[in-house]
């Protein structure tokens, strides 16, 4: 007998890498093994020399066509096995090995927007539902949209094995979250890109679409994010460490606002719990600093902190690894 692997990918769209995926049918008893894609139809090769590897990196139970059958996420490779210039997860890897004595975990908050064609879910045809202050985690027909999608995805993640750890409605109506964490890096990333695939191809059943736009509506609307909380051991352990892996991120600000996903100007203004990404500052409970202390962190004198810069469209690859870099370089010196 058959089974049916999904494989995904990252594909070479800029600024923002989209999934693509197809499916392999392999003979029981095998596991999914290195395949490959034409990459001149995604953004990650010439015409006249268009091959690009598939290198297996997670294989999870597939809870869409359920039985044996897997998704398969993976990185990109080029025909020699060096890693592919669109593939930001070889550099992830790499950091995390370098600083692996660090032992570092990671949280992702990942905000998203249903879309129903042109208008976010549950929008009124061509105009505006009632100002911000009424949906996030409300109950009621009048507040909450989409909800069916969101219950269906959960149960795929924990069928398929993912680290999900929760989901809420968000402020803006048909803005959701879900959460993917603790886990270290890569695999946290690789979780959430498996995650953001499910959230898509489920959605697909019901003529919606998953947006991860930093200000999916412009104006008095909440943008999306991708809050990410870390730790290493020693953050863990001492809240001295906690404090310095704050004072190190602030160190590296540019940087950091660069890689974490398409658009982020229009997101983080300092206004809607976001601090301006002019600016830099950690504080306790505080949902307008760029790193938040969470108010049990501060009381037990020990934990993780929130990075509440990245976008929803971040690619978790990326931030995680200039987390991991600024960090724990700087607790190593
Ligand atoms: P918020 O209060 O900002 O909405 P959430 O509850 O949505 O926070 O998300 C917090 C995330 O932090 C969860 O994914 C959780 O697993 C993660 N987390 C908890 N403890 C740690 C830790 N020590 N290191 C890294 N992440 C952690
Ligand atoms: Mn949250
Ligand atoms: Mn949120
Ligand atoms: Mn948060």
């Amino acid at each position: 007998m058959v089974y049916k692997a999904e494989y995904l990918w990252l594909d070479g769209n800029t600024p923002s890498a989209h999934l693509r995926s197809k499916t392999k049918v392999i003979a029981d008893g095998d596991t999914p093994p290195i395949w490959g894609f034409d990459g001149s139809s995604t953004q990650q090769a010439e015409g006249d020399s268009s091959d690009v590897v598939l290198n297996p990196v997670l294989t999870v139970a597939d809870p869409i066509r359920g039985g044996n059958n897997v998704i398969v996420m993976n990185e990109t490779l080029l025909p020699d096995m060096s890693p592919h210039p669109s593939n930001t997860r070889a550099a992830c890897e790499a950091a995390s090995n370098t600083y692996s004595k660090y032992d570092t975990w990671f949280g992702i908050e990942q905000e998203y927007t249903f879309f129903d064609g042109n208008a976010p879910l549950g929008w009124p045809e061509g105009g505006f539902p009632a100002p911000q202050g009424d949906y996030y985690c409300a109950v009621g027909s009048d507040v909450i949209f989409g909800r069916d999608i969101v219950e269906e995805h959960m149960d795929a993640c924990i069928e398929a094995g993912l680290h999900i750890a929760g989901i809420n409605a968000e402020v803006m109506p048909g803005q959701w979250e879900f959460q993917i964490g603790p886990v270290a890096a890569p695999q946290v990333a690789d979780e959430l890109w498996i995650a953001r695939w499910l959230l898509s191809r489920i959605s697909e059943n019901y003529g919606v679409t998953v947006s991860l736009a930093a200000k999916p509506v412009q104006g008095d609307w909440n943008g999306a994010g991708a809050h990410t909380n870390f730790s290493t051991n020693e953050m863990r352990e001492n809240y001295d460490a906690c404090i310095a892996a704050a004072e190190a991120l602030g160190t590296k600000t540019t940087e950091h606002i660069a890689a974490y996903g398409a658009g982020i100007e229009d997101r983080l203004t300092g206004l809607h719990e976001t601090a301006s990404y002019k600016d830099f500052s950690y504080g306790v409970s505080d949902r307008g600093a760029s790193i938040r202390i969470p108010w049990q962190v501060a009381r037990d004198k020990k934990g993780y902190i929130e990075d509440r810069r990245p976008n929803a469209n971040v690619d978790p690859y990326m931030s995680t690894r200039m987390i991991i870099e600024t960090v724990c370089g700087a607790a190593s010196r």
